[in-house]
Parts: C-alpha cells; sequence; structure tokens
C-alpha cells in the first residue's frame, strides 16, 4: 500500500464519541464535536453524528462547508470569530457561531436579514486565558447591542480555556461564567441555550465535580479523536488514544556515524543543528518530512529513536531493530501531528472499520 498513509480507524472514533457522550452526559453536559483537527472530513463527521453527536464545529467555513456539501446532517457552528468581510458565507454555511466583536455581529445580522436566516450567536467571554472574549465587565452592553439586532438570536455565552494560556477551568473561572449566565438571564429575561466551554481539557475539571453548575455544554475534539491526550494526564480511561496511525517507509538503512562530520554550518532550516553522540548506529530514513507532519509528536511502536527531520526526510536511529528498505513503520500521533497529517496532500488517507 502506499505510504505514506495516515490509517483512521472509524470504530475506535465512534467508541470515543459514544463514551464521551455518555461520561459528559452524567454531568449533565452536552457535547459539540469539533472536527478542525480532521479538516472537516465528512467521513468522519459521519461517524460523530452516527455515535450521538448533533452539532459540529469547525474553525474555517470551508471545512463547514464541506461538511454540508458532503450532506452530513448535524446543526453546523463556526468556532472562529468571523472576519466582517465573511458575514454572508458565514450565515449561509453555520447556524451557530462563536462571537466577540458586535461590530461583527452587526454584519452577521445585516446578512442573515438578506438571506432570510435566523443566526444564532454566541458571545465568548474572557476568563483567563486569552485568547477570544469579552471581558467580563463589557459583557453585558455586548448582549444588550445583540439582542437589540434582528436576523441574529443570541444562543448562549462561551469560554475558551486550556488554549493559548493554558488556564484550566476551576472553581473561580466556572462560577464566574455561570453567575454571568445567571445576570444575563435575571436581567433579559430570557434562557441561554448553552453555556459552552471548550477545549477537550475541561474534563479534567468536569470529572472533579459533582455537577457543572450552569455549564450545559462542552467542545470538544482532541478527545473524540486521540482520547483527550495532553501533557498532564494521560487521557480519559477507556477511551481509544491510537485511532490514528501514521505509516512511513524506510527509504534508507545504513549504518552511519551518529554525529556529522565536515565543518558545521546551518541545517536546511537555518539553525545549527546538535546531536548526542551514539557512537556508530543504523540510521534509517523515512519518507516523510516537515511538510508533512509535526515530527516532534510522532511516537514510534517499534523502539526507534526519532534524531531529526528535513522537509521530506524522518532521520531515526533504528536501535536493535533490522529495519530495511521497504519496511513500513507506525506512529501515534498527538493532535498537532495529526492535523499537519491531514493537512498534507502528500499523506494518503485510509479509512479502516468503515461500516460501523
Ligand atoms: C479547537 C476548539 C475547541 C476544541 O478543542 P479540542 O482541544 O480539540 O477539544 C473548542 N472550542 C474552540 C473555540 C476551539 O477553537
Amino acid at each position: 500500500m502506499n505510504t505514506p498513509r495516515l490509517e483512521i480507524d472509524l470504530a475506535k472514533i465512534g467508541h470515543n464519541v459514544r463514551e464521551i457522550v455518555r461520561l459528559y452526559g452524567a454531568k449533565g453536559v452536552g457535547i459539540i464535536g469539533v472536527t478542525k483537527g480532521v479538516l472537516g472530513d465528512p467521513v468522519i463527521a459521519d461517524i460523530f453524528v452516527k455515535n450521538g453527536i448533533t452539532v459540529l464545529a469547525d474553525s474555517r467555513i470551508a471545512n463547514l462547508r464541506r461538511m454540508r456539501e458532503a450532506g452530513i446532517r448535524a446543526t453546523r457552528l463556526l468556532l472562529r470569530m468571523p472576519t466582517l468581510s465573511e458575514a454572508d458565507a458565514v450565515v449561509r454555511n453555520a447556524d451557530i457561531s462563536l462571537n466577540s466583536e458586535v461590530a461583527v455581529i452587526r454584519e452577521l445580522s445585516k446578512a442573515a436579514l438578506s438571506c432570510g436566516v435566523r443566526h444564532k450567536v454566541i458571545l465568548m467571554v474572557e476568563l483567563g486565558d486569552l485568547r477570544e472574549g469579552i471581558m467580563p465587565q463589557d459583557l453585558e452592553e455586548a448582549v444588550k447591542e445583540t439582542v437589540s439586532l434582528e436576523g441574529v438570536r443570541l444562543a448562549g455565552i462561551g469560554s475558551n480555556l486550556a488554549c493559548f494560556g493554558g488556564v484550566k477551568p476551576d472553581e473561580n473561572n466556572m462560577s464566574l461564567l455561570s453567575s454571568l449566565a445567571q445576570e444575563i438571564e435575571d436581567r433579559f429575561k430570557f434562557q441561554l441555550e448553552f453555556v459552552s466551554i471548550g477545549c477537550s481539557t475541561v474534563y479534567s475539571w468536569l470529572k472533579s465535580v459533582n455537577q457543572a453548575k450552569r455549564v450545559n455544554n462542552a467542545r470538544v475534539g482532541d478527545s473524540l479523536l486521540l482520547g483527550g491526550r495532553d501533557l498532564e494526564e494521560k487521557g480519559i480511561p477507556g477511551l481509544h488514544y491510537d485511532a490514528f496511525t501514521l505509516v512511513a517507509e524506510v527509504i534508507e538503512s545504513k549504518v552511519k556515524p551518529s554525529l556529522p562530520y565536515g565543518e558545521i554550518g546551518l541545517d536546511a532550516f537555518g539553525s545549527i543543528p546538535t546531536f548526542a553522540d551514539r557512537g556508530i548506529i543504523r540510521r534509517v530514513i523515512l519518507n516523510i518530512g516537515r511538510q508533512d507532519v509535526l515530527y516532534t509528536q510522532l511516537y514510534p511502536r517499534i523502539d526507534i529513536d526519532i534524531l531529526g527531520a528535513s522537509s521530506d526526510h524522518l532521520i531515526v536511529d533504528a536501535k536493535k531493530t533490522d529495519l530495511k528498505v521497504g519496511d513500513e513503520v507506525k506512529f501515534d500521533l498527538d493532535y498537532g501531528a495529526m492535523l499537519q497529517a491531514m493537512t498534507s496532500p502528500y499523506v494518503a488517507k485510509i479509512y479502516l472499520n468503515r461500516a460501523v
């Protein structure tokens, strides 16, 4: 079979989806399935939907359109805040969007009116992670403006944590989000459909509490696809961490020194490389490189060490294995590596267990 390829086990993803829906559901929290890590791949989106997810979210309009055109039946949510100029494409391709700028919501309102649709808006609140969000003291004003606009409907508030600043959900920030939701409902006399948090790492908070206060929704991608592995935790027990397998092929296998020899200048990426002296080793080259994958997030399933990569070559120390030309090597991936392999046109995507 062709290499490099990404093998995607749909049965394992289906299992993860059912488990996540069940685990979060037990705390009264519904799931929005985030597809941006797989570019809105309709085959995978279909697995999300078949296993209990009704709202799909992506950061790119192109990915939402891809799923719509493939006939995936779900409510669609745009994660990344829209630009002013794409309001029209947003209301055509998304039913809901996350927003933090009233100027953009005004454009969404106009676009929705001219398309004859009702577009739902979730206002993002800053809770300290410092990516998107309205400062809490400015939220009431933004709500007031949003509810005054036609064509859009305020569907909820949300927040993004553990993403840019690495700030975890905790008693403080979750209480703040909950009380903001309550204040809006009291002041404006309507029920918020969504009090939404993300990303996958929010599970570590959720599992530690009996009830999630006013939080009733979580936007989750990584856990569904990769079992929620992160630096701090091994992942969520009972999930599959290996639904994705990267397969590359040996194109050279030779005994060579472990240190470059000759005068050292810059490498292909403009830095001066440093290497540990491992003596004479079997060096193996695989047919994948930085153009295809974030190689620092690849974990070989056999006992070899990744030494580095150029654009098109992955260099490994074969250690005690007897890797030879033509052999295939399999790797686990973290999110960044999965995302890049999904994005590379040079990596074939192969679905396993498609009939589930
Ligand atoms: C990416 C993203 C998520 C999901 O993150 P995962 O780590 O994949 O679970 C949730 N919310 C927003 C706003 C995002 O951009």
